[in-house]
């Protein structure tokens, strides 16, 4: 039996990697598909097999999301398409290198795409789906979100935003039919570290999950209406206290008195 039509996904960063396995599940959960990237034929060839196997419409959006022409076509996608019920933001990349061996244009590039592109499209798909009632994102954030320790700074600092900005956006309108989900992976078999400049070989098998494990984990963790997803923390407990200790805190930060730890020695 066919699955009920779910209306149409758009996927940034479709033609490998994460992107693509959430291509293909969603196809097969009833989603017409739009799949962005910048590499043709990739997406392509996805796209061809997604249809054979599903009978699901793909469409193909190539752009590069490090550009402002690249970023306003898929803005213009997102307004103009009201079949859209879901926006996958996942195109990034990320490094392992320190700072100060980073070149700083190469990072402002990173931001341009992993922060800038990820919020342009987010206000693109937004006010479509607060006229229709509803609609739903997933933000690929990473666990480096967590620990920005343990990659490139700047990664981490982009990963931050996007899990910051995605409970931001959740606590925004999540009373107006709009559901928002940030997934932070763990290390993921993908090409991400290839390209990032650290061969997967490099990595201890232990920490390395599937791509399709890890979007497979995710997308339970989206049935369940889960804002926040870490597939490879298998004890949720530490992440419920470390966000309950966040949300507790959050009414304590403000006052019109410094702490009195930071009183001034007589
Ligand atoms: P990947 O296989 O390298 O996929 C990256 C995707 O982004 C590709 O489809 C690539 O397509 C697209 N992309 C890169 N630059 C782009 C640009 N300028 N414009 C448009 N598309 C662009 O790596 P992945 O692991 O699946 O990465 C997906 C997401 O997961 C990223 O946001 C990454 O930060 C996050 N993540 C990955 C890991 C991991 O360990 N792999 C862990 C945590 C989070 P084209 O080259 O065709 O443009």
């Amino acid at each position: 039996m066919n699955p009920t039509y779910l209306g149409t996904a758009l996927i940034t960063g479709a033609s490998s990697g994460i992107g693509a396995v959430y291509a293909e599940r969603l196809a097969r959960r009833g989603y017409d598909l739009v799949l962005v990237a910048r590499n043709r034929e990739r997406l392509a060839a996805l796209a061809s097999r997604i249809t054979t196997e599903t009978r699901r419409n793909v469409e193909l959006l190539v752009a590069d999301l490090g550009e402002k022409g690249g970023v306003a076509s898929v803005e213009a996608k997102l307004k103009d398409d009201a079949t859209i019920t879901l926006l996958v933001n996942n195109a990034g990349v990320g490094t392992h290198t320190p700072l100060v061996e980073s070149d700083v244009d190469a990072m402002s590039r990173m931001i341009d795409l992993n922060v800038t592109a990820l919020t342009r499209l987010t206000y693109a798909a937004v006010p479509g789906f607060l006229s229709r009632g509803k609609g739903e994102i997933i933000n690929i954030s990473s666990i480096v979100a967590l620990a920005p320790e343990v990659l490139n700074g700047v990664y981490g600092g982009s990963k931050a935003y996007v899990l910051a900005f995605s409970q931001s956006l959740q606590h925004e309108l999540g009373a107006k039919g709009i559901r928002v989900q940030a997934v932070l992976p763990g290390a993921t078999a993908t090409d991400f570290w290839q390209t990032g400049g650290l061969p997967l070989e490099h990595l201890d098998k232990a920490i390395v999950m599937s791509a399709e494990n890890m979007v497979d984990a995710a997308l339970v963790g989206f049935d369940r209406g889960e804002l926040v997803t870490i597939p490879s923390l298998h004890d949720g407990d530490k992440w419920e206290a470390f966000e309950g200790a966040r949300r507790a805190m959050s009414n304590l930060l403000s006052s019109n008195a410094p702490a009195p730890r930071y009183a001034q020695a007589r």
